[in-house]
């Protein structure tokens, strides 16, 4: 294999009914930045059916290219016809990196391709940078129990991959005025030969989704106490209207379900506000909240490492403070006519 025959950034962006999940407008902005570093171009890489109104928004953010392979058989995500065409794309253009979201059908597309072309795949990575001397895309993830951040490097194959946690890279701002080239490509495949059908399309409105596109969350943590006081947690969030999350011991106590924790084997979630409340701030919680904009952390340890993330820290005691934040936030509501307002 010859290194030098592969160059270039390649994004899979992936779409839902011809809207592009935020994740992959979220890996141009990081992928712009290695392509730079590497000065090469960027592409994002778009299979669907009727997808083509899409081509500009790719280009908007951030790609100088867009391949698009636009057929009905790619109509709904199924994991033999979309790694053909990323195995088409990929082997006639021999891009040096791809990057997936860590999405369901990231995850399911990347581990596929890198089977397919016997190369390496870092998944679930949470930081990217390239050593642009020799050409390594090195991703980074929390590793054994999220003790240590693993710098993983794919020395020997190409293309070199990772797929990405959705909420942890930060968008280009859209530039309509950008100018790209689209190359069109066909893969040779038929309904017939498919193993798979899609018969139905169920979506997901479980309260999981909520969390990760909250904009205000109150996160409860141990430091609580039990059940019944973390019903505090519950009502300061219905009171500013925020969603409710917790720490993997809240959920391995049963006081929340999984849906709602936060964290490395939770969710990651970006909101304006994050309440913490009686969380001590161990890292496989940290990576999960800490891009949030404000982060309000209550704590009687001042010592307690949530406060290294904190934009405001309240030494205390949870049960004392959130009663009069409650009380607090009530009142503000009746003097506003019934509504915050976080604008
Ligand atoms: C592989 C692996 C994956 C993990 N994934 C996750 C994950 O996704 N998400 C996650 O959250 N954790 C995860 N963990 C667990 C993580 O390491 C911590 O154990 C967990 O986050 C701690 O939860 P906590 O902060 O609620 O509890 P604790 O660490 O017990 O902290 C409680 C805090 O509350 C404070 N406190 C106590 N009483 C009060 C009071 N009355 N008022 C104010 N403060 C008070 C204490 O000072 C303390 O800081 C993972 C661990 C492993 C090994």
């Amino acid at each position: 294999m010859n290194f030098d025959d592969y160059r270039g950034v390649w994004v899979f962006i992936e779409q839902n009914a011809s809207k592009i999940e935020g994740v992959s407008l979220e890996l141009l902005g990081a992928g712009r930045k290695l392509a730079d570093k590497l000065q090469v171009p960027l592409a994002g890489f778009l299979l669907g059916h009727e997808i083509k109104p899409l081509v500009n928004q790719v280009i908007a953010y951030g790609a100088d290219e867009v391949y698009v392979i636009d057929q009905p058989i790619l109509k709904h995500y199924r994991t033999e016809s979309y790694m053909q065409g990323v195995m088409l794309l990929a082997q006639k253009y021999k891009p040096e990196i791809i990057l997936y979201g860590a999405t369901p059908n990231g995850k399911d597309l990347a581990s596929a391709v890198a089977t397919d072309l016997s190369t390496g795949l870092t998944a679930d990575t949470t930081m990217l940078d390239v050593d642009a001397t020799n050409r390594l895309l090195e991703a980074s993830r929390p590793a054994f129990g999220g003790n240590i951040m693993a710098t993983i490097l794919c020395k020997k194959h190409r293309p070199q991959m990772a797929t990405v946690r959705p909420k942890v890279m930060k968008a280009l701002e859209p530039d309509s005025a950008r100018h790209g080239k689209i190359i069109e490509e066909k893969i040779d495949l038929k309904e017939e030969d498919m193993r798979t059908k899609v018969l139905k399309i169920v979506n997901d409105v479980t309260k999981k989704a909520s969390l990760a596109e909250a904009h205000v969350i109150v996160c409860g943590g141990k430091g609580m106490g039990d059940l019944q006081n973390f019903q505090l947690i519950h009502e300061l969030a219905e009171t500013i209207g925020a969603s409710v999350g917790g720490t993997r011991d809240v959920v391995e106590a049963g006081w929340l379900p999984h849906e709602q924790q936060v964290g490395q084997t939770g969710e990651t979630v970006t909101p304006k506000i994050y309440f913490a409340i009686g969380i001590s701030g161990a890292i496989q919680h940290v990576v999960g909240m800490k891009n949030s904009e404000f982060i309000i952390a209550i704590n009687k340890d001042p010592n307690a490492p949530i406060f290294d993330v904190a934009t405001y820290g309240i030494v205390g005691d949870a049960l004392e403070i959130v009663p009069k934040l409650i009380e607090h936030f009530k009142q503000l509501k009746t003097e506003k006519g019934g509504e915050i307002s976080y604008a």
